[in-house]
């Protein structure tokens, strides 16, 4: 029988690739044959060449989504998704929550979907295939460095000839992987740096990576909203309230907020409303990693975009900011998914167990089944507050 062919799938307007090129090394040692779309890595400049080099064959687009396993970053669209069958193996990032329709069809017609969203966080053997860390990672490495390509002033306390210029305040909302990653850069570039997050070991950890935790009039600093596997609750309606309007009056202390905050399966809290980004002084800098179809932290932001509030504060949607960092990224993830694949495989094709706990939490269709609540028809979680678009609306590009 000849060898399992993994194929390495682009999706349009994304810069990371699934597999690196030494990634094709582990897939081949885990005996499979490897095929990459033409172009594929292109987005985080590795070459063709650099795929066949270590021992890949380049293929078209079909050839690829012929693969027995077919591996992305992000969904493919559902032209794709539709060309995938029985024996099949889709993995990446497949966000099986949102808009369900197009997984749902590749389920029905037989494909395998393992969706590494569902990698158990919390389980030491699993942080290996862990991506939703690596990306927040690199997301909230980044949303400091555009943050402070927006910024108009220093960062870092510094000392001229010309006099003392005092250092940033930064406000890092949400102090789960992205937030401590922001805190940590924005440390290490010399803003004072505060967090806040509503689970109590999170801000433990918010002091341990040298910031100070946020205290605000109304504030409940005792606050323990920690739900099930590391993850926060949603908060209930007179606590959300609560929330908004300490923030509200905290905000203008600060020249920079990073909003790194969400909760499982349903939409990101709000947590900064237009209101509280008005008080912060013109040139202040909002990034909202959250920002995405379902809102976002901060009202004011616009997915993609870079806005200006008729109060000078600039405040960037930055949902996708891991993309950003195309070449870091991938090579994350890269690890991420092979160790995954690896994981899958007995001797040499994917053999589901569902009775296995890695697997129970990605494996979101097999066999013709929905096993994923959203793609067997479960009702999406209510909203917590919209997002709306404020400001000037002028736009500056994707960040
Ligand atoms: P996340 O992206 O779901 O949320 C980011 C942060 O937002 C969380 O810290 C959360 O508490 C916070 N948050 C939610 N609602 C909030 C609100 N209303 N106000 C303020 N903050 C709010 O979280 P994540 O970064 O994916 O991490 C989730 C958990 O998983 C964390 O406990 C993390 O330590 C844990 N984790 C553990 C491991 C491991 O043990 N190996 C690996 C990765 C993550």
């Amino acid at each position: 029988m000849a060898d399992p062919v993994a194929g390495v799938l682009s999706t349009p307007g994304e810069r990371r690739a699934a597999l690196v090129p030494a990634g094709v090394d582990a897939l081949r040692g885990a005996g499979l044959r490897v095929l990459v779309e033409r172009g594929a890595g292109a987005g985080a400049r590795y070459t063709d060449r650099d795929y066949t080099g270590h021992g890949a064959a380049t293929a078209s687009r079909d050839e690829v989504l012929a693969a027995d396993l077919v591996l992305c970053v992000t969904r493919p669209p559902a032209a794709d998704l539709a060309r995938l069958g029985p024996g099949q193996t889709l993995v990446g990032l497949l966000r099986p929550a949102e808009d369900p329709g197009p997984l749902r069809a590749a389920a029905e017609a037989g494909a395998t979907l393992a969706a590494l969203e569902g990698v158990p966080r919390t389980l030491g053997r699993a942080q290996a295939m862990d991506a939703l860390s690596s990306q927040a990672s690199v997301a909230g490495y980044k949303a400091v460095i555009e943050a402070a390509r927006a910024y108009d002033g220093y960062l870092p306390l510094l000392m001229t000839a010309a006099g003392v210029a005092r250092p940033a305040r930064l406000l890092v909302l949400g102090a789960g992987v992205a937030g401590l990653q922001a805190i940590a850069t924005a440390h290490r570039l010399g803003a004072v740096v505060t967090g806040y997050d509503v689970r109590p070991e999170a801000r433990e950890e918010i002091a341990s990576v040298g910031a100070s935790v946020l205290e605000a009039e109304g504030l409940d600093r005792g606050m323990d909203a920690a739900g099930q596997g590391g993850y926060a609750r949603a908060l209930t309606g007179d606590e959300r309230a609560a929330q908004r309007a300490a923030l509200a009056g905290a905000a203008s202390g600060f020249d920079i907020a990073v909003c790194a905050a969400l909760v499982p399966a349903g939409p990101p809290p709000l947590l900064l409303t237009a209101e509280a980004v008005d008080r912060m002084r013109p040139g202040a800098v909002v990034v909202d990693l959250a920002a995405g179809p379902r809102g976002g932290n901060a009202e004011p932001s616009v997915p993609g975009r870079r806005i200006q509030t008729e109060g000078g504060v600039t405040v960037i949607g930055a949902g996708e900011l891991a993309a950003t960092v195309p070449r870091a990224a991938s090579e994350a993830y890269s690890r991420n998914i092979t160790a995954l694949v690896a994981h899958l495989l007995d001797g040499g094709r994917v053999a589901v167990d569902l009775e296995e706990e890695i697997q129970a939490g990605v494996v979101a269709a097999h066999g013709g089944r929905a096993l994923h609540p959203a793609l067997a028809g479960a009702p999406e979680p209510p909203a917590q507050g919209a997002a709306t678009a404020a400001g000037t609306g002028e736009d500056h590009g994707s960040p």
